[in-house]
C-alpha cells in the first residue's frame, strides 16, 4: 500500500484494490483500458498462485484492441485502481471463508 500526496490509500496488489474496494484497471499504451472488479479477480490470481502485485500480474493481461489490430499480445502499461462502478467486470468471487482466510492471513 502506498499514499498519494492527498493523503489516499492506493492499493499495489489486487488483494489490497478488493480489501478497499477499487476497481482494477489496466491501462495499456494504445490508451484502451478495461475495468474488473477486485474480489473475482485477486481469487483468479490466487487460485493460481500468480503474484498479484500490479508490476507483476500487469504481465497477465493483454489488451484486446492491440490483439485485434496487431494480432499480438501487449501487456498492459500500468495498472490502476479506480472507483469501482457497476460496470466493472466481475469474474467469480472467492467463496466467504476463502476470503476471510485471506484477509485474516493479511493483518498477521
Ligand atoms: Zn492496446
Amino acid at each position: 500500500m502506498r499514499w498519494t500526496s492527498h493523503g489516499v490509500r492506493q492499493p499495489t496488489c489486487l488483494f489490497e484494490a478488493a480489501v478497499f474496494h477499487c476497481a482494477v484497471m489496466p491501462v495499456c499504451a494504445c490508451g484502451h483500458a478495461a475495468c474488473f472488479a477486485p474480489h473475482g479477480l485477486w481469487w483468479h490470481f490466487h487460485r493460481r498462485q500468480w503474484d498479484d502485485r500490479f508490476g507483476e500480474a500487469r504481465r497477465r493481461f493483454w489488451c484486446r484492441r492491440c490483439r485485434a489490430a496487431l494480432g499480438r499480445k501487449i501487456a498492459p502499461l500500468r495498472i490502476e485502481a479506480p472507483h469501482l462502478t457497476a460496470e466493472a467486470i466481475a469474474l467469480p468471487p472467492p467463496d466467504e471463508r476463502a476470503w476471510r482466510r485471506a484477509v485474516s492471513r493479511h493483518r498477521a
